[in-house]
């Protein structure tokens, strides 16, 4: 193995291009002058496209989670009662963060591995009249299912006035999304994932009708508070010393996702989901969740005939080829496969192929470049799963 190479295809921390890298180690400037201010105004449209909002996308120094908290405290009024949808470990995320506050917190429990049912939710919120807030997550990372949080918003709205807070941190820039149009009111994502960052920054933005419940919420916050952010972007300024060598990246991301086009940022996620699918399906490996359910920034394997860890430990011994095991009750039994970000068509081939050569130093009985011809095909098919 070459002791330099990675490749990382976990669902984050991914990788970093190298333009990002570069602009990353950029000399210090001092946060209140001109050239950070003309830094944010740059950054600020770009943002609010990968969003699909208007509103203005608050930058706090943070991880994920630190946006999720935000989301939490800012929204969630003392004596609100909340509905957390929870199809894996970032949803059961969500519902800690609220019993931690002591919120009257309803949890609906979604199999792992399948995507929440929008008329499921909208009967339990007709039936719990006190619920202000539905909480989800639109990529749950650890099952690689994406839950059609357009269709949650729909049909809670038509019942309910509860705001649709939406955990987007492991698929916001690499699938679309469309907050103002879906009538999301509350978007959170980071940086580590198809963003191509480190990790340490959180974006959040939030809706009109959020804002009018952020503005009035007595619940107490300093450092989270979402207002501070808005109120001093609008001044093209932070309210604490933002983290400028993620801004030095977090530009020149926005510059490479306007030079590809968002559209094709999209396209190119899809048509590695579809990719990593046809292979597995090939080598006859099930799959976590069903086509229609599946994430295009995270695959879920669910090997029933070798060890998961073992699988693991070999390609990263070989090939310095790191790809995430299970969370939780999954722990051992699945192993998941990043490709957001900074990760190509080419970048896929190259996984699967190394991962068949890993299957079989374990073991495992299979037609070697099987899985690898069958990626191909959908490349040359471009990209349409048969
Ligand atoms: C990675 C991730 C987070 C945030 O995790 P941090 O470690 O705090 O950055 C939150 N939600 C989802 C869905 C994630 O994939």
């Amino acid at each position: 193995m070459l002791p330099d190479q990675q490749l990382l295809r976990i669902p984050g921390p991914s990788p970093i291009p190298p333009s990002v890298q570069r602009a990353m180690s950029q000399p210090m400037i001092g946060h209140r002058g001109q050239e950070t201010s003309a830094m944010l105004k740059n950054i600020g449209p770009g943002l609010k496209r990968v969003f699909g909002t208007t509103q203005e996308v608050a930058i706090i120094t943070g991880s994920g989670t630190a946006g999720l908290e935000a989301a939490v405290v800012n929204t969630v009024q003392p004596d609100d009662e909340v509905l957390v949808i929870v199809t894996g470990a970032f949803g059961d995320r969500f519902s800690k963060i609220c019993e931690a506050y002591n919120i009257h917190t309803h949890r609906l429990d979604v199999e792992w591995g399948t995507a929440l049912n929008p008329t499921e939710i909208k009967q339990y919120v007709q039936t719990h009249p006190k619920i202000k807030a539905v909480f989800s997550t639109y990529c749950e990372t650890s099952t690689g299912v994406l839950n059609p949080i357009n269709k949650l918003a729909e049909a809670v709205r038509e019942v309910s006035d509860a705001l649709i807070i939406v955990d987007g941190v492991s698929c916001v820039a690499g699938v679309e999304t469309k907050m103002d149009e879906w009538g999301i009111d509350v978007m959170v994502t980071g940086s580590q994932k198809a963003f191509m960052l480190p990790a340490g920054l959180t974006f959040i933005a939030a809706s009109e009708r959020a804002w009018e419940i952020i503005e009035n919420n007595e619940r107490p916050r300093y450092y989270l508070d979402l207002a501070k952010y808005r109120d001093n972007l609008l001044k093209d300024t932070t309210p604490f010393t933002p983290a400028l060598s993620l801004l030095f990246g977090l530009e020149q991301v926005l510059n490479l996702m306007a030079e590809e086009g968002l559209e094709q940022v999209y396209e190119r996620h899809t048509l590695m989901m579809n990719m990593t699918r046809a292979a597995f399906k090939a080598l006859e490996i099930p799959l976590l969740t069903s086509d229609a359910d599946a994430s295009p920034t995270v695959t879920a394997v669910q090997p029933n005939d070798f060890d998961a860890e073992a699988f693991r430990k070999v390609i990263k011994k070989e090939f310095g080829l790191s790809v995430a095991g299970g969370q939780q009750h999954l722990s051992g039994k699945i192993v998941r496969i990043g490709h957001m970000g900074y990760c190509s068509p080419a970048d896929v081939l190259q996984t699967i192929s190394a991962m068949e050569i890993g299957l079989m130093k374990i073991g495992k009985n299979i037609e070697l470049g099987k899985g690898t011809a069958a990626a191909q095909q959908i490349y040359l098919n471009q990209g349409v799963l048969v």
